[in-house]
């Protein structure tokens, strides 16, 4: 094949941590013509896709918009924005995503309080209200709702909770919950929120929708350092994506067709109903655990803490080489699923059941592949 023929994608079933499987509909909206990013019918859809989110996210929140990069910016924007040196967050770790907040913060000149579960584990409660009142510096709590690394979901209302107990505003990773499991901007109180388009969203990756609340915004505006990313202040793609009845100004060339994407996938989640696409992911969830037992499987993630969109099971003993497993679920089934990282590589598998993909017919083509080569 020569190198400069057209790249053609081989078919595949997408059941890991992400990206997930993407509807026909999404990526017909993708394919569009191309318009410009300030074109009146451009700002249309902009709104559009602000009032989808904020029922995606369940808030009422004005500052609610697609971050036009993916989930690792999105939860730059909120860190870059609201943390300023100085600032003592406590940051909840149960996983890989828990590591990279501690990152973020430090790169903002902040002081980050750990509060470390085991990988598996939801985040305890009790070591919050321990941190929070042995740092009563402490002005923010980060934590992960859905941990994509481990199949954990934490309590992100009583985390919430105990957070606004203690005067501390809330960043919340809500990249594999958004449109998975119940999630509730407004009354849980989050301040700032960021997710993913590749995951229960099954939109392409590269898009990350945030939402920012009153007392988020007020920390931004109080701030006495500018923010350290150029990009990613927030007080210059406010007036990108908020018109406020004048001309949008220029900041950056959003995405257009990811855009048309992103709506399109929102559109669906609308269509079919918040509660009701959690209930389906739950339902799923069931459906796939029945038979991962049947299979011999079992559970990293305790029942009462599982995550209905990420089943991590514990490789069987029998399989001697789980990379090896995994490329011939990829070569023969066109399956993929994921790999453990960290501290559970070579461990765990992850079954990604997001989005579209959490149906009858992925459930029926992983049990039935992981059945055939379990057998070998
Ligand atoms: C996937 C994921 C991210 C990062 O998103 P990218 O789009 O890969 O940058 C962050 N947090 C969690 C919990 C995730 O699952």
């Amino acid at each position: 094949m020569p190198a400069s023929s057209s790249f053609m994608p081989p078919k595949r079933t997408l059941m890991g941590p992400g990206p997930s499987d993407v509807p026909d509909r999404v990526l017909a909206a993708l394919a569009q013509p191309t318009i410009g990013h300030l074109d009146p019918a451009f700002q249309g859809l902009m709104e559009d896709i602000k009032a989808l989110l904020k029922y995606a996210f369940q808030t009422e929140n004005r500052l609610t918009f697609p971050v036009s990069a993916p989930g690792s910016a999105g939860m730059e924007t909120c860190f870059v924005n609201l943390v300023e040196p100085g600032d003592t967050v406590i940051v909840c770790q149960n996983g890989a995503f828990g590591g990279r907040m501690k990152e973020n913060v430090e790169r903002c000149g902040g002081t980050a309080v750990m509060v470390m579960d085991d990988w598996g584990r939801a985040v305890s409660p009790a070591k919050v209200e321990a941190a929070l009142k042995a740092h009563p510096e402490a002005n923010i709590l980060a934590f992960v709702h859905a941990e994509t690394s481990t199949g954990a979901l934490s309590d992100a209302e009583t985390l919430c909770r105990l957070a606004q107990d203690h005067d501390c505003l809330t960043i919340v990773d809500a990249v594999t919950s958004l449109g998975g499991v119940p999630l509730y901007v407004d009354k849980w109180g989050i301040d700032a929120v960021y997710s993913g388009s590749q995951k229960c969203l099954s939109c392409p990756p590269g898009i990350s929708p945030v939402s920012f609340g009153d007392r988020a915004i007020a920390k931004i505006r109080a701030r006495t350092t500018k923010v350290q990313s150029w990009f990613l202040d927030l007080n210059l793609v406010m007036d990108y994506w908020e018109s406020n009845g004048g001309a949008r100004s220029y900041h950056h060339t959003a995405p257009v067709n990811a855009m048309y994407a992103l709506h399109e996938s929102l559109v669906m989640l609308k269509e079919e109903g918040l509660e009701n696409a959690w209930a389906r992911h739950q339902t799923m969830h069931e459906k796939l655990r029945d038979g991962l037992k049947e299979l011999g499987l079992t559970y990293l993630v305790p029942a009462p803490e599982r995550l209905p969109q990420l089943n991590s099971v514990m490789i069987p003993d029998t399989v001697t080489d789980e990379a090896a497993f995994r490329s011939a679920l990829l070569t023969d089934h066109n399956l993929e699923i994921g790999a453990g990282l960290g501290t559970l590589a070579g461990k765990v598998w992850r079954i990604g059941l997001m989005g579209y993909g959490a149906s009858d017919k992925n459930i029926a083509l992983c049990l039935n592949a992981l059945r055939t080569l379990l057998r070998r």
